[in-house]
Parts: structure tokens; sequence; C-alpha cells
């Protein structure tokens, strides 16, 4: 009697120190390394590795914690990191995953061409991954992308711009300067093309003047979407444009560039007396620019449910883990140099004054507390 309680003690502990050395995610130690497929025995649990690019915008702090809670839901070990837009340490904190023993990994790239050896290193190790929000370029190893309509959220930026400014009734002409996200970004591209396909035929046609004349992709891009890059290029707009005349709107790609804008309107007079702010458009919903629109200085962003996407992306890894194929609805769109990467886009929502609270608020993205 005592030595089979004995037995079932042993073996209890034995089973307990087995599943805790297949778990891998915990503690720095020496874990099994190779990830290999049922390593896991099928159960539930397994290692993911979340590399974002960036804690300084608000929706990659949101993304990165929104599928940290998804996939610890599931059961799985989650490594979260953030490379402060720095990509040598993305690389590295991906590399770090991989000795870790991770079974599959998430990346939203800082430049979407910097990956191609280090994800070599993950698929030797039979490591899969998903490329989440930006396309991951000049790789075969991509099994999914997850992200929005990226062209959509283009024209939604413009659409408004237009719609505002009454451009479709005939009115103008106006004068507009253009902003564009990082070079590095595909996404970049996409939104700033999607802009342009609605703007192009208002600057053919002269019912929009970009006084700078600076309208290539080349002459309006924000390394790395800094604020501050864009604040600076819009005083020197503003100073050797507009001396004598007034800017009435703004393409901005983002919100973080908006504030940059918006910065740099107020020091020259804009949003005061006279001289109203012009319209400008923004990308993510970001906190400081939902207020920023509630205040009428900013006059619109895109608002793209980064909870959604979270989850796009943690049945995407899913799938890949069991060796599922994995929900898409975009097969031709993202071809990132070597393969057309099968996607995943959801549908971003143009955000202004009117319906902030219907769309931030009721969705509880937000709550009204948040907006004061
Ligand atoms: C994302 C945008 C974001 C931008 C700057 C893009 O890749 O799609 O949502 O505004 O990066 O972080």
């Amino acid at each position: 009697m005592k030595k089979t309680l004995a037995l079932i003690v042993i073996s209890a502990l034995i089973m307990v120190l087995a599943a805790c050395g297949s778990n891998g995610g915990n503690g720095s130690g020496t874990e099994t390394n190779g990830a290999g497929s049922g390593s896991d025995g099928g159960g539930k649990t397994g290692s993911v590795g979340i590399s974002m690019p960036t804690k300084s915008s608000e929706r990659w702090v949101g993304d990165g914690a929104n599928m940290k809670k998804e996939f610890e839901a599931l059961g799985y070990s989650v490594d979260l990191q953030y490379a402060e837009d720095v990509i040598e340490n993305q690389v590295s904190q991906i590399e770090n995953m991989i000795t870790k023993g991770v079974q599959v990994l998430v990346i939203a790239s800082i430049d979407g061409e910097s990956l191609t050896d280090v994800l070599q290193k993950a698929a030797d190790e039979n490591i899969k991954v998903i490329a989440y929000d930006r396309l991951i370029k000049n790789t075969e190893h991509v099994s999914y992308y997850a992200t929005f309509d990226n062209f959509k959220v283009g024209v939604l930026q413009a659409s408004y711009l237009e719609e505002k400014l009454g451009l479709k009734d005939g009115k103008g002409p106006f004068n507009i300067e253009l902003f564009a996200g990082s070079p590095d970004d595909n996404n970049a591209y996409f939104f700033f093309d999607g802009a342009m396909s609605v703007l192009q035929p208002y600057i053919e046609g002269g019912k929009l003047v970009v006084k700078s004349g600076q309208t290539s992709m080349e002459q309006v891009a924000t390394l790395r979407w800094d604020g501050a890059t864009a604040q600076s290029r819009m005083d020197n707009l503003l100073s050797a444009n507009y001396a004598d005349d007034t800017v009435h709107a703004v393409l901005s790609p983002y919100d973080g560039i908006s504030i940059g804008i918006i910065s740099s309107l107020k020091g020259v007079g804009y949003g005061s007396g006279d001289k109203p702010m012009p319209i400008i458009s923004g990308q993510d919903a970001e906190l400081a620019s939902v207020k920023s629109i509630i205040a009428g200085e900013q006059t619109s962003t895109v608002f793209k449910d980064t909870r959604e996407l979270a989850k796009v992306a943690v049945s995407m890894a899913e799938a890949v883990l069991k060796g599922e194929e994995a929900e898409v609805n975009d097969t031709e769109t993202y071809d990132n140099g070597v393969k057309v990467v099968p996607s995943y886009l959801l549908e971003p929502v143009s955000v202004d004054k009117e319906n902030y609270k219907a769309v931030l608020v009721d969705s509880g993205y937000y709550t009204e507390g948040d907006l004061k």
C-alpha cells in the first residue's frame, strides 16, 4: 500500500517535471531548442514570440497586449518584445526567441526588408512566421499576413479631405501638402497610393495645388513615421511656400505625424483668430489624436480595430501550429518579392468628430473617461 502510494507520488513528480521542461517559456534556463513539432504531445501549450516595432506609438502597445492576452487564454506562453524602432534590436530579439525555442513568431517589422536572414534561422528550426500588420519582404518563410485593407486606409484619408473641401462639388482651388509614412514599411506605399488614387485627378485638374511641388513618395515619406521629422518638414514647407498664402489641407498618414504637423502649424498661427487649421487626416485613432479631433485641431483619423487584428493573428498562429490552413480573404495583393503571402484584410473605418462616439466608445475601444 505504502509502496503504491510512493510510486504514485514519484510518477506525479516526474510528470510535473516533464511538463515544466517542455513548456519552454518560463525562466531563462536551458530550454529545449528547435521547437520540434510534437514536442508538447499535441497539447494546447506552446510558446509564441511576439516581436513589435516600438512602444512609442500606442497602437503597438495595444496590439502586443491584445495578442498576449489572447494567446495566454489559449494556454500559450508568450515572449513579447519591443524593439524601439531599431532594426538591429528587432533582429536580435527574434534571434533570442528562436534560441529559446518558440514555436511560432508573430512579427510587426520595423523594416520589412531586413528580416530575411533571421527568418531563415527560424525556418531552420521549423518555426513558423506570421506577418503582423506590416508585410515582411524578401523571404519565403512567412506563412500568413494579418492586416487591414491598407489601400483603403489611404482612400479613406483622402476621401475625407475631398468631402470636407467640397471637391466633388467643384470647389477649389485649395492648397494641400502631402505626407507619407516610412519608406521601409510596405504599408506606407499602399496608404499613399490609395490616397493619391483620390487626390491625383484634382491635382491634375488644378483644384488641388501642392505649392511645394513635392508629390512623389520619395519627397513626402517620413522615416520611421517620426512626428518630429514631419514637424520639421512642415516647418520648411510653411516657410518656403506659405509666407503669403494659406494651406487648406494636409494629407497625413498617421496620427503621430499629424501631431507634428499640427505643432508646426500652430507655431505660425494656424488654429487661432482668422487662421483656421487646415483639414488634417490621420490614422490609428490614438488617444491624443482623438482628443485633438474633439478639440477641433486634427480633423479625422482612420480607426483600425487592433483587437480584431490580434484575433486574426492568433488564429493564424494556431492554424500553423496544428498544421491546418488559416482563413484568408486575399491571395493576390501582398507579393513580398518571393511569394504572394496569403492574407486576411480587416476593414478600416474613418473617424471624425461626428462619429467617434459611435465607433470608438460604443465598441468599448475607449471609454468616455479616456477621452476627457
Ligand atoms: C501601420 C499603421 C501605423 C504606422 C505607424 C503602419 O505600418 O499600419 O497603423 O500608423 O505603421 O506606426
